[in-house]
């Protein structure tokens, strides 16, 4: 990790939903963790679905 550049900019998620990975936009925001705004929502109604409260 390198602490002269933002944290944002190094983390390498992937889609929690299909694994994709995902390129983090560095500035202000999230971090991105789905693909696409679907993936987020198919994602947190399956884990509503097991039983976390998400
Ligand atoms: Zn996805």
């Amino acid at each position: 990790m390198d602490a002269t550049q933002p944290a944002k900019s190094q983390c390498d998620n992937a889609c929690l939903h299909c694994g994709t990975t995902l390129e983090q936009k560095s500035g202000p925001g999230r971090i991105r963790q789905f693909c696409n705004g679907d993936h987020g929502k198919a994602y947190r109604r399956q884990m509503r679905a097991l039983g976390f409260p998400i």
